[in-house]
């Protein structure tokens, strides 16, 4: 059975929602997905000091600052929260998420425990959700298979996987992205599932209670 998403209805009142998990575990694949066909979801584009990927785009994958950039921004106060991971410096902006929410319109952010952390404690009402590999092997094929990072990396990132993974209990959600589609199902089904809360739906609750 396919999730039909066509008749889905808006809430009034948006969700924030905060996907986490270790580098390699296939965020960033699910998010694209979720991002095409969740309607009134955008995503939280995060500014980095890293250097961009091949393929990557500013403005849209992240916005690329430098050091110094990030220090201003971290200064007043830009940030709804930054971390330091893996020797670079990473922050999600605050206005667009607080702009995205009063009108109503859900965001996601894709971001990594010590950041989820400092938004349970700002925000929250916010969704926590943690995609969890199969198993630590599958994270080093998959980083492997990206071939995206040089060798010194992917060992640093095995490493913070590893510590990354001892706090997925922290999360309201963990997804296990064993083969992707169900990875995507699993996803669907939160993102909707929190929609359609009653507490972002007084619209609908005022239709049938009032008079
Ligand atoms: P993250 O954002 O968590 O670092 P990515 O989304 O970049 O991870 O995924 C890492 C690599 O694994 C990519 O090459 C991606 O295509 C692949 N991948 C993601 N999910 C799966 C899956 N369920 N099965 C197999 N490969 C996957
Ligand atoms: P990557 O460099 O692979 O894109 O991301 C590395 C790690 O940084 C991932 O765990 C990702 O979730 C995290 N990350 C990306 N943007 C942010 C952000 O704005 N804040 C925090 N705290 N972590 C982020």
């Amino acid at each position: 059975m396919s999730l039909n998403l066509t008749r889905f209805a808006r809430p009034d009142r948006g969700a924030l929602f905060v996907v986490t998990g270790a580098s390699g575990t296939g965020k960033t694949t699910l998010v694209k997905e979720a991002l095409a066909t969740i309607p009134n979801l955008s995503f939280s584009v995060s500014a980095t000091t890293r250097a961009p990927r091949l393929g990557e785009v500013s403005g849209r994958d992240y916005h690329f600052v430098s050091q110094e950039r990030h220090a201003e921004m971290v200064e007043a106060g830009a940030f709804l929260e930054w971390a330091e991971v893996y020797g670079n410096r990473y922050g999600t902006l605050r206005a667009p998420v607080e702009a995205a929410l009063e009108r109503g319109e859900s965001i996601l952010l894709e971001i990594d425990a010590q950041g989820a952390e400092q938004v349970r404690a700002a925000l929250p009402d916010a969704v926590f959700i943690f995609i969890l590999p199969p198993s630590i092997d599958t994270i080093e094929a998959r980083l492997r298979g990206r071939s995206t990072d040089s060798e010194a990396i992917i060992q640093r990132r095995l490493a913070d996987a590893r510590l990354q993974l001892s706090r997925c209990g922290e999360f309201e959600y963990l997804l296990v992205n064993d083969d992707l589609n169900s990875g995507y199902d699993q996803l669907q089904a939160i993102l909707i599932a929190e929609l359609l809360r009653a507490r972002r739906r007084a619209s609908l609750v005022s239709q049938f209670t009032a008079g």
